[in-house]
């Protein structure tokens, strides 16, 4: 059985895409979403020999050689443009799926949607897609297994409007994600709060350098930002 996060993640797939599931690991994602019928095909890709030869195994246990193709490589390099219009990235942190994209930019063009899951950091993405004219069009924030899952999805375009009045805070929680509140987020922010203020506290006595003191400074700021988010 799929984990909820991936299904998660599948039900974002535009119905009948041709799909690239980039760090695929074991190809549950392309071989599920296929099996459910949201996808006419997919590239399956992953850097490391290990999950590369999983995925492989998956495919063709579940008899899918001839609509899921396993690659081998880093990242976008695994396709050619216009070859899929809808790309996946699921399961790793946000600074790896933003070099991904980045790393991959011209391989992006053709494709329509993008359905990014980072398990931390995904700021960085949301700064990534801003500066690269990807728009936000739905944000998920789920808990699954005691861990809080955020899911990013993008389509190429300008920035909604929501996105753009408050972009620091949107960046930072995801401007969707701000709206709905739910209690995932709340879960989510209380304990960064919490965390945070506890760093700031230990930076009181010891941050006496001029970086140490612009890093409290951004520190306080991340503070302000969540718990105005939050009230
Ligand atoms: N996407 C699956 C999921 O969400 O369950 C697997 C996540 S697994 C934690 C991350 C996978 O990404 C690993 O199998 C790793 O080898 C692969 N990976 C890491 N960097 C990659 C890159 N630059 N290009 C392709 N695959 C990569």
């Amino acid at each position: 059985k799929l984990s909820k996060r991936l299904e998660e993640v599948a039900k974002s797939i535009p119905k009948g895409a041709m799909l690239a599931d980039i760090g695929s690991d074991h190809a549950y994602l392309p071989c599920y979403a296929y099996l459910q019928g949201y996808i006419k095909g997919a590239i399956a890709g992953e850097i490391t020999e290990g999950p590369f030869q999983s995925a492989v195994k998956q495919v063709e246990k579940t008899n899918l050689t001839d609509v899921i193709e396993v690659r081998k490589g880093d990242g976008l390099s695994v396709i050619k443009p216009g070859e899929v219009d809808c790309i996946t990235i699921a399961g790793m942190g946000g600074t790896l799926i933003q070099t991904i994209l980045e790393d991959g930019k011209e391989k992006l063009q053709g494709v329509t949607r993008l359905v990014l899951q980072p398990n931390i950091g995904a700021h960085h993405i949301r700064q990534w897609l801003i500066e690269h004219k990807w728009s936000l069009i739905d944000e998920k924030i789920m808990e699954d297994d005691g861990r809080i899952y955020e899911i990013l999805v993008a389509e190429q375009g300008e920035p909604l409007e929501s996105y753009d009045e408050k972009v620091e805070a949107g960046i930072l929680v995801g401007p969707i994600l701000a709206k709905e509140k739910n209690d995932a987020f709340k879960k989510k922010w209380n304990h960064e709060l919490a965390h945070t203020k506890k760093i700031v506290e230990q930076m009181e006595k010891s941050a006496t350098t001029k970086e140490g003191q612009e890093k409290k400074k951004k520190l306080e700021n991340e503070i302000r930002i969540i718990e105005e988010v939050l009230s």
